[in-house]
């Protein structure tokens, strides 16, 4: 495979805070040699730990993209030791719409890793992020949320990994974010599309997050996002001294173990959740209802949990068609 297309006008090598951007070509009919200039800035002093940041993985995922914002202006050279590395808007034309995926390509960058330098913007993105970010990287935190379509209670995110010693090193990170819950998730069977699986591949430590997300940004999610970012920042020995001090708050550690878990649309219409976040139900328990807006003296669609749990994630539109997620579970974690 040839290397990246993508120049960056940063030098990652080079000591001092560096704002500038990937250009990313992009020929088009209005710009014949053009490229699309996606911000990244490198904030580095001396030896030691790398740390990478993403968010704007998902480009209607906004917590993360606010606090990575801030963090881009607030953190100086002097502030650190090591290097920092912080890629706000990860697919760029994504977070420049606003929307999930790339208005160019349509693509979700989230499932295009390990991507591929001859490919569209968003191939050649992800191809970028795992052959050269990555692999400089000791650890790579990836800020994502529910956008537009669903809304989480603020929640970190790690693989349940089967060494134990890797697994309780992600529980620790997860420990110190302190969002009110943390999600270990098994692998996806098969070829693994996500910057999570770029970062095994290359052997990195690695954290993600849902924040929160309907499209929007609620001071609590962002709280969660800036305090624990910094904690993780400190806890890497990547800084010189910590952003805060506050403590982190009681996680509630979940697991989410495949397709039980979560509950689908089962017709097309309007949707009546019947629970909130945070609720724990039971098996069997009716999840919500769908209504037909064409036929309204028709009863509705009742779709129901599979297996007991906490709602860690909900639906927020209120139109529905078959297939949509209408709620995730997550069960409470016991180590074996
Ligand atoms: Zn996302």
């Amino acid at each position: 495979m040839s290397r990246t297309r993508i120049h960056s006008e940063v030098d990652f090598a080079k000591d001092g805070k560096q704002s500038a951007f990937l250009r990313l070509p992009h020929s088009v009919h209005r710009s014949a040699y053009g490229w699309l200039p996606m911000p990244i800035t490198c904030i580095k002093n001396g030896k030691g730990p790398t740390v990478l940041l993403v968010s704007g993985n998902h480009g209607d995922e906004y917590e993360g993209q606010v606090t990575l914002m801030k963090l881009t202006r607030r953190l100086q050279a002097d502030d650190v030791k090591g290097r920092v590395i912080i890629l706000s808007a990860a697919n760029y034309p994504a977070a420049m719409a606003g929307m999930r995926t790339s208005p160019i390509d349509q693509g979700n960058l989230n499932r295009t890793f390990p991507g591929n330098p001859d490919g569209g913007p968003t191939q050649m993105i992800a191809h970028f992020i795992e052959t050269v970010l990555l692999p400089m990287a000791d650890v790579a935190i990836d800020l994502h949320s529910g956008g537009s379509s669903l809304m989480y209670i603020p929640s970190a995110l790690a693989r349940r990994a089967k060494n134990k010693a890797q697994r309780a090193k992600t529980m620790k990170l997860m420990e110190i974010f302190g969002a009110p819950v943390s999600m270990l998730i098994d692998a996806p069977q098969g070829e693994d599309r996500t910057l999570t699986g770029g970062a095994e591949r290359v052997g990195v430590l690695h954290m993600g997050t849902e924040l929160g997300g309907s499209g929007t940004v609620t001071p609590g999610a962002l709280a969660v996002a800036e305090k624990g970012t910094a904690r993780l920042l400190d806890h890497f020995g990547v800084l010189r001294k910590p952003l805060h001090n506050e403590k982190p708050g009681k996680t509630r550690l979940v697991v989410v173990a495949g397709p039980s878990y979560y509950t689908y649309a089962p017709d097309n219409g309007l949707f009546e959740p019947y629970v909130e976040l945070g609720d724990d139900v039971k098996a069997g328990q009716a999840a919500g209802a769908v209504h037909f807006p064409d036929t309204p003296w028709r009863e509705p669609t009742i779709a129901h949990f599979e297996r007991d749990g906490v709602v860690v994630c909900k639906r927020i539109p209120g139109r529905t068609e078959r297939g949509d997620c209408l709620f995730h579970l997550g069960s409470d974690y016991i180590e074996k």
